[in-house]
C-alpha cells in the first residue's frame, strides 16, 4: 500500500510525462536520421535508451521549465550530462544540421 502511494503521480503529471515522452522519442528519431545513431546534444557522444546505462539519454527541457513540453524545448542529453547542465547552470541548445553546429 505504502509503495503504490509513493509511486502515484497526479493525473496532470502523468499526462505531462506522457506528452514529453512522445516529444523526446520524436527528437531522438530526428537525431538518428541526422547522425545514424542517438547522439547527446550536449557532449556529442553516443547515447542509448537502456535504463541505468552510463550512456542513457532522455529529453532535457531547454528553458528548464518542466511544464513547457513542446518540441522546440526538447534536447537529447545523457542523464549524466543533464546533471552537468543543471549543476553548471548551462543553457545549451539543440543541434541544427551538423554535429558541430
Ligand atoms: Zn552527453
Amino acid at each position: 500500500m505504502k509503495r503504490s502511494y509513493i509511486n502515484k503521480v497526479s493525473k496532470k503529471t502523468g499526462e505531462r510525462n506522457q506528452r514529453w515522452k512522445v516529444i523526446v522519442l520524436e527528437r531522438i528519431e530526428t537525431l538518428v536520421d541526422m547522425f545514424g545513431y542517438i547522439v547527446c546534444e550536449y557532449c556529442g557522444g553516443y547515447g542509448n535508451l537502456t535504463e541505468d546505462d552510463f550512456n542513457q539519454v532522455w529529453g532535457h527541457h531547454i528553458d528548464w521549465d518542466r511544464n513547457n513540453c513542446v518540441p522546440e524545448n526538447c534536447m537529447i542529453a545523457h542523464n549524466r550530462c543533464n546533471t552537468d547542465i543543471h549543476d553548471n547552470n548551462e543553457h545549451p541548445q539543440q543541434f541544427h544540421g551538423t554535429k558541430e553546429g
